[in-house]
């Protein structure tokens, strides 16, 4: 929507030099006495008028009976009053001049058709005065860094906010204050919280555009729930990644895969999650799954920005702690390190010779002293192995773990003081043994969890972030038709109406011929080299082998014709609704492993294309690449690549190294029809391509398409 007011300058609202608080009051158990309170007591610099028609003076600031009758025209306004009333109050806040209002009632569009009007009213009422609209149905935002709090939630009753350089943008209210409250909890501080709500005017990209902006923050963490405008969330995240400014985001509704899976085998591997992250890997947007998570990421992230971490150091008060450490660690294909000589030299000092050197480091094994009197040292020789990216810390109930991270901060700052600085999670395993240990980590600003789940998947999203690079423009590959030229059909194709598309663009399909029946089908087999497969042609079978409907390795034309008699016999009997339109009669290939290719076209992201491995049995490994459309030979090589079934493809314990590169083009040119097709296309299944040997190539041995009408 055009609102007349630039995108820049939706950002800029919000570092606001004047707030007010409609419904203001002293009574805590209200909306407007939480606000107004926290406002105060968090020392914002600006002005600030409570708004209360029945009180002069509130908290010792003069109160106003109405937005117009402030003094001033004002920055920022928040209200919370009945959703009736909503309109008329935003209509006030913009006749009194006022640049932004957060409306933090909800039952608006997130509550049905009719809310949605009377939100689209709201809007257009704020936008016709020039004013933005931050919500509704949001918590408000957190702002330390502006020393403002316009957010009524309990989690600010505290004597001073932590300022950090995380900054948050939540579209759920109620997890923007859980996610302050925790992080708070643990010594974290941020920038600033915004909780967005129904981006019913500004939307996210304004917030993120606010923070890419801002010196104070460097690390950006979001809650996603849905985007309003996908092609500027790219946009906006291109830009986050040229100004060096991370950004980590958790997407609710990772599970909930597309309803269309009756058609395709891609539809049901290939949801809108795998769409939204395989956008984001496009432009640098890091995925994870878990909040805590992310914002224990985001410190770890602002402590140590240059830090890329590969490989994991394990020093361990308890030969269990390290052993289940690495155990997980290893299960995600996580490396452990292996010191270098040096450091392994050093920690002989410090322990016995047959553990010296192993990774995990198990403290307790030390010859004399144990974790209190050797944690210093050992730290010491891990951040200065240059062979170690990351450490991980798991500490056990042990005698005196306070004592421990003292040594730990020593062993750091020495370390520190030579020009090793690396990362180092600490897992506080112990309960209430470690909370003397908790409070010194918290002052010192360390980045430590209570939970290793936690510390693993800061680890997994670290490692990942390394690999996250802007992608170019996708090039056409070599012999890639420039767009579709004929006239493209519509509706359900068949097999070998799929197939014509398919071999226009480059992507190789067996032989075969359309059959009516057994005479035609002999017929057709003598013109083809056999061995031969029969299948039947039908609208009403999706499945065609499900129902008897292929019949493979046939070696001779009667054997063909004979086939087909038998089937339209059978598949009658079993099926007497469906209509057989007749039979195709095609020619046998072989191939050493089966893949499915396919795409569908994402409402959000457009045309996506997926390769998985095994054909039918995709939805069951589960082994599958995303990708939006369309792909460069490289990165269609490289998706193929990411598979597990790419081990066996590379020739697993003598097995003959299969046809990768041939694999890799079709799917390049599968996703250049996919995109040249555009908004009229929907669905394809290629299952399977076979794949043969290297120099044997691929073939699409079968193909279903579904297209919008033109
Ligand atoms: P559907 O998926 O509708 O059941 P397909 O045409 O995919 O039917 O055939 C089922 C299976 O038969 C395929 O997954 C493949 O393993 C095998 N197959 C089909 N056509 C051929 C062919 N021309 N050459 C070799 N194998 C084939
Ligand atoms: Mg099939």
């Amino acid at each position: 929507m055009d609102t007349g007011v630039s995108r820049r300058s939706a950002a800029g609202l919000l570092s606001p030099r004047s707030v007010a608080v409609i419904g203001a009051s002293e009574d805590l158990t209200k909306f407007g006495g939480r606000t107004f309170k926290s406002l105060v007591d968090h020392g914002y610099k600006g002005s600030i008028y409570p708004i209360n028609p029945k009180r002069d003076s509130l908290r010792g600031i003069k109160a106003y009976p109405s937005i117009g009758a402030a003094p001033a025209p004002v920055d920022m306004v928040v209200m919370a009053v009945p959703r009736d009333a909503v309109k008329a109050a935003v209509q006030e806040c913009g006749e009194a001049g006022a640049k932004a209002a957060i409306v933090i009632t909800a039952k608006f569009s997130d509550a049905g058709p009719e809310g949605a009007a009377l939100e689209r009213e709201i809007v257009e009422v704020a936008n016709a005065h020039s004013m933005r609209i931050i919500g509704p149905n949001c918590l408000g935002i957190i702002s330390p860094a502006n020393d403002l709090v316009l957010c009524a939630s309990p989690a600010l009753f505290v004597d001073s906010m932590p300022k950090g350089e995380i900054g948050l943008v939540s579209q759920s209210g109620a997890l923007m204050a859980t996610i302050f409250d925790r992080a708070m909890a643990r010594g974290i501080g941020f920038s600033h919280c915004f909780s967005i709500g129904n981006q019913a005017d500004m939307d996210l990209c304004d917030f993120v555009d606010y923070l890419i902006d801002d010196d104070r923050t460097k690390v950006i963490c979001s809650y996603i729930e849905g985007l309003k405008d996908p092609a500027r969330f790219m946009e906006t995240a291109r830009r986050a990644h040229a100004a060096g400014k991370p950004w980590l985001a958790v997407k609710a509704g990772r599970t909930s895969h597309g309803a269309a899976a009756a058609f395709s085998h891609t539809a049901s591997v290939a949801g809108s999650y795998e769409a939204f992250s395989a956008a984001c890997r496009e432009c640098g947007v890091l995925t994870m799954d878990d909040t805590d998570a992310m914002i224990l990421l985001a410190q770890g992230i602002g402590k140590f920005p240059q830090a890329r971490p590969d490989t994991v150091a394990i020093v361990t008060t308890s030969g269990g702690g390290g052993a289940i450490t690495a155990d997980r660690l290893t299960d995600l294909g996580i490396p452990l390190a292996r010191f270098e000589p040096e450091t392994a030299e050093s920690l002989r000092r410090l322990y016995p010779d047959n553990v010296a050197g192993t990774n995990p480091i198990d403290m307790g094994s030390a010859k004399e002293g144990g974790s209190m009197v050797v944690g210093s040292d050992t730290l010491g020789a891990v951040l200065r192995d240059p062979s170690t990216d990351i450490i991980l810390s798991a500490i056990t109930t042990a005698p005196d773990v306070r004592l421990l991270c003292e040594k730990y901060i020593e062993g750091t700052r020495a370390a520190e003081a030579d020009g090793h600085t690396k990362p180092h999670i600490i897992v506080m395993q112990p309960g209430h043994a470690g909370d003397a240990a908790r409070d010194l980590l918290r002052r010192e600003g360390a980045v430590y969890t209570d939970s290793l789940d936690d510390a693993i998947r800061v680890i997994e999203a670290w490692r990942r972030m390394a690999g996250l690079k802007m992608r170019p423009a996708p090039v056409r590959g070599p012999g890639v038709p420039a767009g579709l030229d004929a006239a493209v059909p519509s509706g359900a194709l068949d097999e070998a109406g799929t197939k014509a598309l398919l071999a226009g663009y480059g992507i190789p399909i067996n032989r075969g011929e359309f059959a009516k029946g057994p005479d035609d089908a002999l017929a057709a087999a003598q013109r083809l080299t056999g061995p031969f497969v029969v299948k039947v042609v039908s609208k009403d079978i999706v499945h065609k082998s499900d129902v008897g409907g292929v019949v493979l390795d046939l070696d001779s034309a009667e054997a063909v014709s004979a086939a087909v008699a038998t089937m339209a016999k059978t598949i009658a009997e079993k099926l007497p609704d469906a209509a057989i339109d007749g039979f195709l009669v095609q020619e046998m290939r072989s191939g050493k492993a089966e893949l499915l290719i396919g795409g569908r076209n994402d409402p959000q992201f457009g045309p996506i294309v997926v390769v998985g491995a095994g054909g039918v049995l995709v939805e069951l490994l589960h082994d599958v690449a995303v990708a939006r459309a369309p792909v460069s030979s490289a990165e269609a090589r490289a998706m193929i690549e990411s598979l597990q079934v790419a081990k066996l493809m590379k020739g697993y314990r003598g097995a003959p190294p299969l046809d990768i590169e041939a694999a890799s083009d079709a799917l390049m040119r599968a996703s250049w029809l996919l995109a040249d097709l555009g908004d009229r296309f929907l669905e394809l299944d290629i299952n399977p391509l076979l794949v043969g040997e290297v120099g044997k190539g691929c073939v699409a041995v079968d193909g279903r398409m579904l297209l919008a009408d033109a």
